[in-house]
């Protein structure tokens, strides 16, 4: 069975693209966070359940409706609980399914959440990337087309850097060019071997 890392970072820190850089270099990647968007239109009983929770609206024409889900949770820290509790068990199977088809001695497995929902805890190791704030605002508003002000209310309801880092086996500093970014990863590669 390969080693799970799991790589994570808060909004805009650059996971993705440090998961691009290690597929490059032939790592397999479980994209949790996408995943759990493909299986919360998939997966019936999930589906039902959800409804069940938040309401007929949750889906238009059997489409997850994103928009109306986080409006719902995003100031109901209970509820969004709830539905974490949903969705995570399906996209774990779905994991699971994954990993058993992989046949590498290290695969990363990619999610915003790792701390916050103690996944850590199923991982051989953890990778956080992590870049100051207002560069991780600037970088998210260039690529999602967000203010300022919504980027950071995002960020404030995430686990503080300084905890992450705590809880973190290695640390990639994404504070530079995507260059510097790519030797970070090659450097980090080399360690875990
Ligand atoms: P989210 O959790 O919000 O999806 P993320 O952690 O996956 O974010 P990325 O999507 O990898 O972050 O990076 C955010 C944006 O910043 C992307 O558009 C990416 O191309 C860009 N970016 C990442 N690192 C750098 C860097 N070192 N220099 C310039 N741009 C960068």
């Amino acid at each position: 069975i390969p080693k799970i890392i799991g790589l994570t970072g808060g909004i805009g820190s650059g996971k993705t693209s440090v998961a691009k850089l290690l597929e490059e270099k032939g790592f397999p990647v479980y994209y949790s966070d996408d995943e759990a968007k493909n299986i919360v239109n998939k997966d019936l009983a999930l589906k039902e359940k959800i409804i069940e929770l938040l309401g007929k609206e949750a889906y238009v024409n059997g489409i997850y409706n994103r928009r109306y889900v986080a409006e719902k949770v995003f100031n109901n820290s209970e509820l969004l609980e709830q539905l974490n509790h949903l969705i995570h068990p399906a996209v774990k199977i779905d994991f699971e399914n994954w990993i058993n088809s992989q046949n590498s001695e290290f695969v990363f497995k990619e999610t915003a959440l790792l701390f916050e929902l103690k996944l850590n805890q199923q991982c051989y190791k953890s990778l956080l990337i992590t870049a100051d704030d207002n560069l991780r605002i600037k970088r998210t508003m260039d690529r999602d087309d967000k203010t300022y002000r919504e980027v950071e209310a995002v960020m404030q309801k995430q686990m503080s850097e300084k905890d992450k880092c705590k809880l973190a086996d290695y640390i990639i500093y994404n504070n530079s060019d995507l260059e510097s970014l790519r030797v970070a990863t090659e450097a980090f590669v080399e360690e875990l071997k």
